[in-house]
């Protein structure tokens, strides 16, 4: 229940009414409006796609009324864990709800987020294949079950010496202080409760969907599931099943620029000149974080779209962010969106040449799937495993330099740094050389999803096994 597992979860849903299977998305009451909206068009066309709604306990687990997702909980309270334990607890009341469900509506496969542990028991007492919704790249997921099995942070003295991930493709190296935070034994909450069992639950499911290609990271596609042995299908990008401009403009929240007044802007631009900013839903940089964006984006003299999540504590000290002249200065070169941006459609407008973003799964794929290099600053999550698979394996992108796990806020990073990683993605030689492998990359993806293509195959194999499924 946050939108870099929605708007994935909407698009998945999409792809399988697309491809003729009678589809229900199982939301709560505030979350049901913007999905509605985003599933018309697909119901208009024909297809056969619905909603089903249940009540959320928020107010009994004393949260607000409507207090239905991620993004409300960090309205409320910045990092706040007291909150978080009280949203997981009302994610765990769902069970019961969802169980009556099943019941009435009858389905032949359940496909839930990682986030929803206990849906594997649930779709078993109406004997129903799971399937995991993990969100994330098969490099991520391989790289965290190898540290979950060989525990190599144990072995080194410090958090910021380096280790090699074990058993692992490629020599790929992390620190303690860039793990995700289930790993730290120091951290015990509802929400890393949760993560746990996920993993236990992913082993009982049926098997796992991911949101790749196989052609992107093959070699851990291939490591999961023939060394890790996992069940697993690759069905992605599923980002790419938006064709038209409002489907590309409308995921996730209302965007806060008209699409038509976007696309004017960079329609102006010369193909290649603009870097994309932004670090997904959730990440909330400091004032002072922003200032340094700020100064580099003018310093690196790039024509820029920075999109700028403000939480609603910050609401009336907005401008206190931005040097003073920062706008008026940089009128016509720069574009500054506060709150909600039409990602997709501006990721595959020419005219944009390069993406900072925090490696986000959605984000990291949305910018191969539209052939851009990026720029890598992750913050949280499983961000610092992303961020490897673009810089060394795929070299496609340049690092920031971030060190250090920080779920909202990430690493301080000065101006300096985020200059130069700008230039390296947008000027000179090396970049030409980035950009036409994320260029090959997104014609890739494009090949993934259609008919006869990889990702296209393995949908109709998941198909297929789950007829064949018996408890
Ligand atoms: N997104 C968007 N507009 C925004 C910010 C985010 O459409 O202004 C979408 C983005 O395209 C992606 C998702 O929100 O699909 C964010 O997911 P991601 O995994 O990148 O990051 P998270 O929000 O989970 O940290």
């Amino acid at each position: 229940m946050a939108h870099g597992h929605t708007i994935p979860t909407v698009d998945m849903a999409k792809l399988f009414a697309f491809r003729g299977h009678k589809t229900t998305i199982i939301t709560t009451p505030s979350n049901e409006p913007l999905i509605s909206k985003t599933i018309q068009r697909t119901k208009d066309l024909g297809f056969v796609i619905n909603i089903q709604i249940l009540k959320f306990p928020s107010v009994e687990v004393g949260l607000p009324e409507g207090c239905e997702n991620i993004d409300f909980v960090l309205s409320l309270v910045e990092n706040g864990t007291e909150m978080m334990n009280k949203f997981c607890l009302a994610i765990g009341k769902l069970q019961e709800p969802l169980e009556k469900l099943l019941q009435e509506c009858n389905p032949n496969c359940l496909v839930a987020d990682m986030f929803f542990p206990w849906a594997t028991d649930a779709a078993a007492k109406f004997g129903i294949p799971r399937l995991v919704f993990q969100g994330t790249s098969f490099f991520s997921l391989c790289a965290g079950e190898s540290i979950r099995l060989y525990q190599p942070h144990k072995k080194v003295s410090t958090d910021s010496a380096s280790f090699v991930i074990p058993d692992l493709p490629g020599e790929i190296k992390i620190t303690r202080k860039q793990f995700p935070i289930i790993f730290r034994e120091e951290v015990q909450n509802d929400f890393t409760k949760i993560v746990k069992e996920s993993n236990e639950s992913e082993l009982k499911s049926f098997g796992v969907v991911v949101n790749s290609f196989y052609e992107l990271e093959q070699a851990y596609a291939d490591h999961y599931r023939n060394v890790l042995g996992r069940k697993a299908w690759h069905i992605g990008p599923v980002s790419i099943c938006n064709r038209g401009m409002e489907d590309k403009a409308q995921r996730g929240k209302e965007a806060s620029i008209d699409e038509q007044e976007c696309l004017k802007w960079l329609n102006s631009k010369k193909p290649n000149s603009v870097i994309y900013i932004r670090f997904g839903s959730i990440t909330n940089f400091t004032d002072s974080q922003l200032k340094e964006i700020a100064i580099a984006l003018e310093t690196a003299g790039q024509k820029f779209i920075w999109v700028v999540r403000r939480n609603k504590n910050s609401e009336g000290h907005e401008e206190e962010w931005l040097p003073e002249g920062f706008e008026k200065k940089m009128e016509g070169k720069g574009l500054i969106i506060r709150g909600w941006a039409p990602q997709v459609l501006i990721l595959e407008h020419d005219a944009v040449g390069g993406f900072v973003t925090h490696c986000g799964w959605n984000s990291t794929l949305e910018g191969v799937s539209a052939g851009k290099p990026m720029v890598t600053w992750p913050v949280g999550a499983e961000q610092f495993y992303n961020e490897k698979l673009v810089t060394e394996v795929l070299k496609i992108g340049i690092g920031v330099g971030a060190k250090e796990w920080d779920w909202l806020h990430g690493d301080y990073v000065k101006s300096e740094a985020i200059e130069k990683a700008i230039r390296r993605v947008m000027e000179g030689e090396e970049a030409e050389e980035m950009r036409s492998r994320a260029r090959k990359l997104g014609e890739m993806a494009r090949q993934a999803v259609e008919d006869g293509g990889s990702s296209y195959s393995d949908f109709n194999a998941l198909v297929q096994e789950s007829r064949y499924y018996g408890p």
